[in-house]
């Protein structure tokens, strides 16, 4: 599965998130699986209502949702990118990750101790974000410096070098290689760098109990700046997510959103957008056994979306029975839906669509 990794400055609720993430899938253990892989790796089920809502039709014997990895990247401090604490160890798993969920404090608590002194979202934005910066920065000199003999000879290696220079110029100004217009072609020659501050971000403004549902001052600042970034920012506070998942009964759990007026945890809001945040794309199939929701990756053809529920599918791929989502949920049901002339034959170009409801013929 795909990794997201939850990163931060200390103290800011990032292990009360990762234990809301994993507590809240225990508590749910029959539909919502959660296995911690190692102390600081979950695999979670990705919330999706049009699963509820298929096998509710289908009524199935079992459903089985689709799954991200969430990782806890705790200890990221001030001069990490100079090996600091064990900075170059955090920076390591970082670049283990395919996405980053960013959590800043935008919650005032005395008790709580903040090396940096007050209250201050952007500053705690920035500061991460230079170390990862200048860490990369390292990484595209270190390139430079292996391609430039080789690029007096050749002029590929010259338009290479030229790119890194690019990227170079871009992380000295202090800015992440995410927000820099690079080609199809200009990307290809950083990506085996995997830079730290190419991944996608979300950030997650963790605001105190009165702010859940408006925000603050500190999250209103922070919006602003995700924004001119265009990245997707969740208020949330993290310490009722983890209350929430702690209660295992979900009477329990549905009286205490009440008392907060949520319609469902926020947690549910942040693995969608993660999910959304890695490009991922999801699929069903529904039969008698069992609605199961897939992963694929936008753009898929229906023979490597077949090969995601085995190798065999997509090696004998014949032709794929197609339904949409919408369709499936106004005839209610495959034979309702063939009838009307709902169910589409498509073949190995057919490029697999978010929500398509999908039966592979294939060879053995
Ligand atoms: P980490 O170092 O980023 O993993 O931070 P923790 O999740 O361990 O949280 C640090 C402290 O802040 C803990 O005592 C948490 O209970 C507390 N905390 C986390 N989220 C909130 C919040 O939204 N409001 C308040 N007041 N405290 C919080």
């Amino acid at each position: 599965a795909l990794q997201a990794g939850i990163v931060g400055l200390p103290n800011v609720g990032k292990s009360t998130l990762f234990n809301a993430v994993s507590n809240s899938a225990k508590a749910q253990a029959s539909n919502y699986r959660f296995c911690t892989i190692e102390p600081n790796v979950g695999l979670v089920d990705v919330p999706d209502e049009r699963l509820d809502k298929l096998a509710e039709l289908v009524q199935p014997l079992r459903t089985v949702p689709t799954q991200i990895e969430i990782v806890d990247i705790a200890g990221l401090v001030r001069g990490a990118s100079k090996g600091e604490g064990l900075g170059n160890k955090f920076l390591a798993n970082i670049r283990e990750v395919d996405a980053i969920i960013h959590v800043i404090r935008c919650f005032e608590d005395e008790n709580i101790l903040r090396e940096e002194g007050p209250i201050n979202p952007i500053g705690d934005k920035e500061i991460i974000d230079t170390e990862l910066q200048l860490k990369d920065l390292e990484s595209v000199e270190k390139q430079i410096q292996k391609k430039e003999k080789q690029a007096k000879s050749d002029p590929k290696v010259r338009d290479e070098v030229a790119v890194l220079q690019r990227c170079k110029a871009h992380l000295e100004q202090g800015k992440s290689i995410r927000s820099l217009d690079l080609s199809k072609e200009e990307k290809a020659v950083i990506a085996d760098l995997f830079l730290l501050t190419e991944k996608p971000v979300l950030y997650v403004a963790n605001v105190d109990e009165p702010s859940m549902h408006t925000g603050n001052k500190f999250s209103e600042a922070l919006k602003k700046v995700a924004d001119d970034e265009g990245a997707e920012m969740i208020v949330m506070n993290n310490s009722i997510e983890a209350q929430i998942a702690e209660l295992e009964d979900a009477e329990d759990k549905a009286m205490f959103m009440e008392e907060y007026q949520m319609k469902e945890p926020a947690l549910n809001r942040l693995i969608r957008s993660t999910y959304k945040l890695l490009g991922l794309k999801t699929y069903f199939t529904a039969g008698v056994q069992e609605v199961r929701a897939w992963t694929f990756h936008n753009g898929w053809k229906a023979p490597q979306c077949a090969g995601v529920i085995h190798s065999d599918f997509e090696k004998g791929f014949i032709k794929a029975e197609v339904i949409s989502y919408e369709d499936f949920m106004q005839y209610k049901s495959e034979a309702a839906c063939r009838e009307a002339g709902k169910l589409r034959i498509e073949g190995k170009e057919y490029i697999v669509q978010d929500g398509d409801i999908m039966h592979f013929r294939f060879n053995v």
